[in-house]
């Protein structure tokens, strides 16, 4: 099932180029009151969300899927965890470029030394509401990247185990602004988490360890690899992960980019593709 989150609130189910609104599938979430809890309801809940909206969808009313504004499927995520150097490839050019390491070259380690890093939850758009660059004196670029969201609280998990904790998959953007700063602050910025167009579930991605994901920049394509290149599969990032911290419904892991990243400029019109989950269009401009 491929659910998507469009408009103000509403939830969508993605039939080819169709959306159906079954928003009314939401009314099986329980009532949450203040504390509101820390991972995302409609994730920790996503069964029973799948069973009714397929129970509604023939009588929920459908338009073109091009004519919504798509909004981030998950919608209160209590963490963004990113995999930093993941591909081979991207850790070479990194290595080998200063606009990209910004004389850190030798702390450019693979994702087993250099871990992940936290983009704040703030930083979550959808592909409808685009990307809003901040310092236009400096290189902001695209980074395409599979988006694992987790379905069910995931601690000290085996690698052998990790699909089972895996909702669901989408296409995420690590948007960047290139310089000597932490990761978690070059990459925090307003807009520069997108993740869509939509959630696809995870029975209908058998094998996301081989996945064509591909990236193109005003109809340029700039980056063009496959899963099967990440350094930490899926459910290595799972386990690694949960050794560090407890994984929630709705936490998402961007599981790293492959190599081709450049630069990208208000104006610019972003076309993100990963097999099986579908493509994004996203435009750029300044804050
Ligand atoms: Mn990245």
């Amino acid at each position: 099932m491929k659910l998507c989150r469009f408009g103000e609130g509403r939830l969508g189910l993605v039939e080819g180029t169709v959306v159906r609104d079954v928003t009314a599938a939401l009314e099986v979430l329980p009532a949450y009151r203040y504390p509101l809890p820390g991972f995302d309801p409609m994730i920790a809940n996503l069964d029973k969300v799948v069973a009714r909206a397929r129970a509604i969808a023939a009588e929920a009313p459908a338009q073109p899927v091009s004519s919504v504004s798509l909004l981030s499927p998950v919608a209160n995520p209590g963490k963004i965890a990113c995999a930093p150097l993941n591909y081979q490839k991207h850790v070479d050019e990194v290595r080998s470029d200063a606009q990209i390491h910004h004389n850190q070259a030798a702390t450019m380690a693979p994702i087993q030394t250099a871990g992940l890093f936290l983009k704040a939850t703030s930083a979550l758009v959808g592909p409808g509401q685009g990307i809003a660059l901040r310092k236009l004196d400096r290189r902001n670029d695209h980074e395409v990247e599979l988006a694992v969201v987790i379905g069910k609280t995931a601690n000290n998990v085996r690698a052998s185990e990790g699909y089972e904790y895996v909702a669901g998959y989408a296409i995420g953007l690590d948007i960047t602004i290139r310089g000597p700063e932490e990761r978690s602050l070059r990459k925090s910025s307003d807009s520069y988490a997108v993740v869509g167009p939509w959630l696809v579930t995870a029975d209908e991605v058998p094998d996301p360890a081989n996945l064509n994901l591909r990236i193109a920049v005003n109809g340029e394509e700039r980056q063009n690899s496959n899963t099967k290149y990440l350094i930490l599969g899926v459910p290595e990032l799972i386990a690694f992960a949960s050794s560090f911290y407890t994984l929630y419904p709705g936490d998402i892991i961007i599981t790293g980019t492959p190599e081709g990243v450049s630069p990208i400029q208000p104006g610019d019109v972003i076309s993100a593709y990963i097999e099986r989950i579908g493509t994004m269009d996203v435009t750029v401009r300044a804050a």
